[in-house]
């Protein structure tokens, strides 16, 4: 089926309303999170009041119903990201606990001093501060890859960083702030050659290219619902099965053990084990709901929608005299950062949000890769499956009276 933009956007409430001026959201902070269609929000609303009640342990209704919504949630996830089994899909709080999650459990206690853990100069500060700070505790080094003037990584020198003491590498599938796309075969292949694993931080990407954790053979993948049309506060950690055995629970609690006495707990075998507490039950029935709507509407549709929205952003930005594009490559995921000569990321964002055009500036909680730009911020616009070259439109012609406002 051609999907056609306009009935697309009717499953999304919140882009019918108006701002305080009275003027239509146009919404491009897809990056930060992305809005919901009505079924994600009605699924909400059927759990608290059809059959709310906790997962894994009642044996009457509403916990059996409960409890089968969110085991069918997880395989949901399973099939989504082509995970060989359901037991690697771990429900977490989002991308960020999932990559600390992972760190507690699996790098911690195999960390030594003087070993090492590769990121890139790109990565969000979820997937920065942690490595960084255990690198810290353990008298372990931090490298990263650097980028080149294009916004592009450095493979030649990410090949020469891995070596023995290299414990894990952990990258973004895409910026958050450039829209640059990873080549994780090569970045996997190299890794694996030397046995290392790899956490691929996959927030930018699931919500706009279709997820193979199988093909693309990552040992760890980490992303959050609410940036793919879910939720906020539910997150998926990824963890290839081969290193469900071996990895330790990252918290302790009830409904993840077998066998509890004071001396000693028996843990229940994955993913249980590494879902100690009530988890968000909601949460995951709704990101089952979200990637069933991501999957109706197609990937044919919303890879190349976004792409097409990417590029002619770019043609329509590039056009704009004063106007400065963060990196020139191309494919680029629907993420783009600028700055206007002269006028602070802030000021520019400020206009636009009365016009209605909601887009982010500051760092983007990139520090270092603003360090590298020589820059404090940009403005940042990113697109989803319901936005229009209209509104790209729209956004060039506020853009321009800002530039006339502040001459
Ligand atoms: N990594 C990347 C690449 C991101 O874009 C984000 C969110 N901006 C995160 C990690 C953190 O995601 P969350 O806040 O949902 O944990």
């Amino acid at each position: 089926m051609k999907w056609d933009v306009h009935k697309i956007r009717e499953d999304f409430p919140i882009l019918k309303l108006k701002n305080p001026h009275g003027n239509p959201l146009i919404y491009l902070d897809n990056a930060a999170t992305t809005q919901k269609p009505w079924q994600v929000i009605k699924c909400i609303e059927d759990f608290y009041t059809g059959y709310n009640a906790n997962i894994h342990r009642g044996g009457y209704w509403p916990a059996t119903q409960a409890t089968s919504s969110f085991e069918k949630a997880r395989k949901k996830v399973a099939e989504f990201i082509h995970a060989d089994s359901e037991k690697s899909i771990i429900f977490t709080a989002g991308t960020t606990d999932s990559i600390n999650k992972l760190l507690i459990a699996y790098l911690d206690p195999m960390l030594n001093e003087n070993d090492e853990v590769v990121i890139s100069e790109m990565e969000h500060h979820s997937n920065l501060i942690p490595w960084q700070q255990i690198c810290i505790r353990k008298g372990a080094k931090l490298r990263w890859i650097p980028i080149n003037s294009h916004g592009e990584l450095e493979l030649e020198i990410y090949y020469g960083l891995l070596n023995e003491k290299t414990k894990i590498v952990s990258v973004s599938a895409v910026s958050n702030t450039l829209g640059n796309i990873t080549d994780l075969e090569k970045i996997i292949n190299a890794a694996h050659q030397k046995n290392i694993p790899v956490l691929v931080d996959a927030a930018q990407s699931v919500p706009h290219y279709e997820t193979d954790v199988h093909s693309m053979d990552c040992d760890f993948l980490a992303f959050s619902a609410h940036k793919v049309y879910g939720p906020t506060g539910l997150g998926i950690l990824y963890i290839k099965e081969d290193h469900l055995d071996r990895i330790s629970p990252a918290q302790y609690g009830g409904g993840a053990i077998k066998n509890v006495s004071f001396e000693e707990t028996i843990f229940a075998e994955a993913p249980a084990k590494f879902e100690a507490g009530t988890p968000n039950i909601s949460g995951a029935i709704a990101l089952a709901s979200a990637l069933d709507y991501v999957e109706n509407i197609g990937w044919d549709y919303i890879t190349n929608h976004n792409l097409e929205l990417a590029n002619y952003a770019f043609e329509a930005l590039s056009g704009i005299n004063s106007l400065q594009i963060l990196g020139d490559f191309k494919p680029r995921a629907p993420v783009l950062s600028f700055n206007l000569e002269g006028i602070h990321p802030h000021d520019v964002a400020g206009l636009l949000a009365e016009d209605g055009i909601a887009i982010r500036a500051g760092h983007h909680c990139t520090q270092p890769l603003m360090d590298i730009f020589k820059i404090h911020g940009t403005c940042r616009v990113s697109f989803a499956m319901y936005n229009t070259k209209d509104e790209v439109d729209k956004l060039k012609s506020s853009l321009k009276e800002v530039i006339k406002f502040f001459r």
